[in-house]
């Protein structure tokens, strides 16, 4: 199944000039979600996980299937101000301003081995954040995975771990 027909273009968003791959055509659709899930859980297991991450909120809807697919838990990173309890937190560069994720302080055991997931990676700003996080919680990180890399906005050299992709547009 080609994954690629399920996804949509949508110019101009957020932005004009701006050409945005909309993942909500490819979760409409069960047998495509559901095959784009089982490919992403063999991608991750060679990886050896002991739980996954998400980042706020498109990554939620990877982390979720995919942790109840591999038997394993997973954890939230969130935008400031939404977990309660004890958080670690990051501030992050964005194109204007910056941004800040946070974690539950005891979201991860020291040594746990924790693969970090989000919809798509562009300039690869929010997945290095991601695992800078995971890492200060006390995380190892062996992989982080996509369902789609924008491939000319070379994400993955910010990254110091493989990046797991299903789709790439250059
Ligand atoms: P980066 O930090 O790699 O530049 O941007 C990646 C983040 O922005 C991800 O959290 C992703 O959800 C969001 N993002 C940026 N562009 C797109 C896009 O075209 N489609 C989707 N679905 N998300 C995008």
């Amino acid at each position: 199944m080609d994954l690629r027909q399920h996804i949509r273009g949508v110019p101009d968003f957020p932005k004009p000039g701006i050409l945005f791959y909309d993942i909500s055509t490819l979760l409409r659709h069960g047998p495509a979600w559901h095959e784009a899930v089982a490919r992403m859980a063999e991608a991750i297991r060679p990886h050896a996980p002991t739980m996954l991450a998400g980042i706020e909120s498109r990554g939620f809807l990877l982390a979720a299937p995919l942790a109840l697919q591999l038997g394993l838990g997973f954890v939230m990173l969130r935008k400031r101000g939404k977990l309660p309890g004890a958080t670690i937190g990051l501030d992050y560069a964005l194109e204007y301003g910056t941004d800040r994720i946070e974690i539950q302080a005891d979201a991860v055991r020291p040594g746990e081995r924790v693969v970090i997931l989000d919809d798509l990676l562009a300039t690869g700003g929010t997945m290095a954040a991601g695992i800078e996080l995971l890492r200060k919680a006390g995380a190892e990180v062996p992989a982080a995975a996509a369902l789609i890399e924008l491939t000319f906005l070379k994400g993955r050299e910010r990254l110091d771990v493989p990046c797991e992709v299903l789709v790439s547009y250059d």
